[in-house]
């Protein structure tokens, strides 16, 4: 059978609201049943990793304040929808849970990722029950499947163990049949809570799609589908109703925030139909993203992408090829986003994204250490397949923009896309004008 997998993000389930919407999307979208993957309710997520760090530092009264308020909220969501009594059953064991989970980290003093992937656990696990009784469809537990190894906070899925679990979902989930399920979590081989990192859920949605040999995965988000440009910069930006799988990982390699770069791969492999949609409007325009690429013209761009907050370390030729390696890999460990590493006869210029603190005193002692270190930089993309088929397009845009202070050409492996450096400060005037040129046309 053909089987679809939806995904709504901790927006598209964050009210009593959003809930109905999204069940009426939902009987729009399987009417003949399939699976839903839910997040925790808006904001959830954040206060449980707050009440965690309050335990983990011996202010349990805190942890349980953001406790109660998260109770309550999911309370009056539930009462809303006239669900609150259905839910009893389900909700108190998972309140009391999160309660004792906090008392413990609390009398250790500390909140381990492996405790407090169980706490997160409690936020997905409310939040897919609520939506199972919205849609009138089964709960089902998530880590039943989605096996993992034991890297708390940022688990790696086990692809052959979730196919071989998935089995008996495959079976199951027949016409006629409505499962819903958690987002992010996953279980080690003993059979621990575990997190795929924050934002996780569409890569949850994506991987089940592969493993249960879905036809197509719809991610249900508050944007219709992939825009042009970020609309916040553009106001001409508007949706790419068809891009190729390759456009979609560049663009959310230099930016884009609508999908989750990991969230991908499994489209890859399993060349199911993705979907990005708008819980707000669902008849407006949306993305397919394909595995084979749509049909584009010698030069196309389809999106222009960015991403601010650039540092650039520069090393001088003398100092040969092992310092800059050796720098992106510690920054890389304190949580850097590496978005280039070009190395010449002339010297190697590393462009990262710090992220974090540790990350950012790490580029401290580099720049202390006498390297030139710069901040305020920007990196900018131009994607489409279209230049596959014409590299040069890109570069004829770049010398369009006239006398621009270009820091540096990043031409990775991939043939989709063409990336450059910018001051930050001119990122409000180039993206406007390198939209209008490559996208709109001249
Ligand atoms: N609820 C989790 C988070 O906020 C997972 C997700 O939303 O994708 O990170
Ligand atoms: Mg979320």
């Amino acid at each position: 059978m053909s089987l679809k997998v939806l995904k709504f993000g901790g927006s598209s389930v964050g009210s009593a609201e959003a809930l109905r919407r999204a069940t009426t999307i939902v009987r729009s979208e399987l009417p003949q049943g399939g699976l839903v993957v839910v997040s925790a309710l808006k904001g959830t997520t954040d206060q449980i990793i707050e009440a965690c760090s309050a335990a983990g530092r011996g202010d349990l009264a805190w942890a349980q304040t953001v406790l109660a308020a998260l109770q309550a909220r999911h309370l009056e969501v539930a009462g809303d929808l006239g669900h609150r009594e259905g839910l009893q059953a389900a909700w108190d064991p998972l309140f009391a849970r999160l309660d004792q989970l906090l008392t413990g980290m609390a009398m250790l003093g500390e909140a381990t990722p492996r405790a407090r992937d169980a706490a997160l656990a409690v936020g997905e696990t409310l939040s897919a029950h609520l939506a199972a009784l919205c849609f009138e469809g089964t709960f089902q537990d998530v880590r039943e499947v989605m096996k993992t190894d034991a890297r708390f906070g940022k688990a790696r899925p086990r692809l052959e163990a979730i196919r071989e679990a998935a089995g008996v979902w495959r079976e199951a989930l027949s016409p006629g049949v409505l499962w819903v399920t958690q987002g992010f979590l996953g279980s080690t081989p003993e059979g621990v809570t575990t997190t795929l990192g924050r934002g996780g859920s569409d890569t949850s949605a994506t991987l089940l799609g592969e493993a249960l040999d879905a036809q197509e995965v719809q991610i249900w988000t508050d944007v219709d589908g992939v825009l042009t440009a970020d609309p916040s910069l553009v106001r001409a930006a508007r949706p790419i109703p068809q891009m190729s799988l390759g456009e979609a990982e560049a663009l959310s390699a230099f930016g884009a925030r609508v999908l989750h770069a990991d969230s991908l791969a499994p489209g890859g492999r399993a060349g199911f139909r993705l979907v990005v949609a708008n819980t707000l409007r669902p008849d407006a325009s949306r993305t397919e993203i394909l595995p084979v690429p749509p049909a584009r013209s010698a030069g196309e761009v389809t999106s222009v992408a960015y991403k601010e907050g650039i540092s650039l370390v520069r090393f001088p030729a003398s100092a040969g090829l092992e310092p800059p390696l050796e720098a992106a890999r510690s920054l890389e460990e304190a949580g850097a986003l590496r978005f280039g590493l070009i190395s010449s006869p002339a010297g190697t210029l590393l462009a990262v994204r710090p992220e974090t603190h540790a990350a950012t005193e790490v580029l401290g002692t580099l720049a202390a250490s006498g390297l030139a270190c710069e901040s305020g930089w920007a990196v900018i993309a131009l994607v489409g397949e279209g230049l596959r088929a014409d590299p040069v397009a890109a570069l004829r845009h770049l010398a369009a923009l006239g006398d621009e202070p270009i820091g540096g050409l990043l031409t990775g492996s991939s043939t989709v896309s063409i990336a450059f450096l910018v001051p930050e400060s001119r990122l409000g005037n180039l993206i406007p004008r390198l939209h209008s040129r490559c996208v709109d046309g001249l």
